[in-house]
């Protein structure tokens, strides 16, 4: 059975990650990850579709146990990606799509060499900038502390494996071009070292 990517997308703020990332799902052809996290539950929020709430104890050991691709705290709650799930899911065919910021990549190429990073980023710098002003969501301040960041994230970017820019007015280009990294990475023999074997197993 040819295993499905564990694909990691980041982008900066402006980047349109989130957008892509949910037309990557809608499309079926990329799984999301269920992240745990130790925090409670907000109205509405479903145990094991928008997160899967563990205790503290829990959290710390399957931690100890190695059960996460990645992980990290933000105030005071633990968040990560569990490793037994995606191991499943790409076990079963299916690409893992996982939507981290640098820090949280790094973490999965550790545990996961054969995972692929793909950075998501604007046709340039200035484009991001116009884009989080045109937004207008974000206060002066705030749009200068992302545009910081962005720096700080792409002193990083030679950890990733691609770079798919993504202008105004061409997401489907974004997602074509995402799709085909997907499609080569499963083609790749790096990932199939027993693909002789198989193919006289005849287990393709
Ligand atoms: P919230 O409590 O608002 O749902 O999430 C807080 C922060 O945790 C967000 O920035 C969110 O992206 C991040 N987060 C959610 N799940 C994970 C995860 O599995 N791993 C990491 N590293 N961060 C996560």
């Amino acid at each position: 059975m040819n295993e499905g990517v564990i694909m990691v997308v980041s982008g900066p703020a402006g980047s349109g990650k989130g957008t892509v990332c949910k037309m990557l799902y809608a499309s079926g052809d990329f799984c999301p990850s269920v992240s745990r996290t130790t925090r409670d539950p907000r109205p509405g929020e479903v145990d094991g579709v928008d997160y899967s709430f563990v205790s503290r104890e829990e959290f710390l050991r399957l931690l100890a146990e190695g059960d996460f691709l990645e992980y990290n705290s933000y105030c005071g709650q633990f968040y990560g990606t569990p490793k037994s799930a995606a191991e499943r899911i790409i076990a079963s065919g299916k690409n893992l799509l996982l939507e981290i910021d640098v820090n949280g990549a790094k973490q999965v190429k550790e545990k996961c060499p054969n995972a692929v990073l793909v950075m998501l980023l604007p046709p340039s710098f200035a484009e991001q900038e116009r884009r989080l002003r045109y937004r207008g969501t974000e206060t002066e301040e705030l749009i200068q502390k992302r545009l910081e960041q962005t720096r700080e994230e792409l002193k990083s970017l030679s950890v990733y494996d691609y770079i798919v820019y993504n202008p105004t007015g061409e997401t489907e280009r974004a997602l074509e071009n995402i799709r085909a990294i997907a499609a080569a990475e499963r083609c790749s023999l790096d990932r199939r070292a027993s693909a002789a074997e198989d193919y006289f197993a005849n287990k393709n």
